[in-house]
């Protein structure tokens, strides 16, 4: 998990240097894992504003 990366700008989990979903710059320095698997029925992830599939952390530095 430690080597697990986020994006500074849409909060996706990776493992590359570049987000995979906008190309954003990713950071190690995040906090709160979040899975989402049906973001049209998730309230958290209208909440997060996430509208894709997949994991986000919910806060980066
Ligand atoms: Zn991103």
């Amino acid at each position: 998990m430690k080597e697990l990366r986020a994006c500074r700008k849409c909060g996706r989990i990776t493992r590359d240097l570049k987000c995979p979903e906008c190309g954003g710059e990713t950071t190690l320095e995040w906090d709160g894992y979040i899975y989402i698997i049906k973001p049209e029925l998730s309230l958290l992830a209208k909440k997060i504003g996430k509208s894709k599939e997949g994991e986000y952390a919910i806060k980066t530095r």
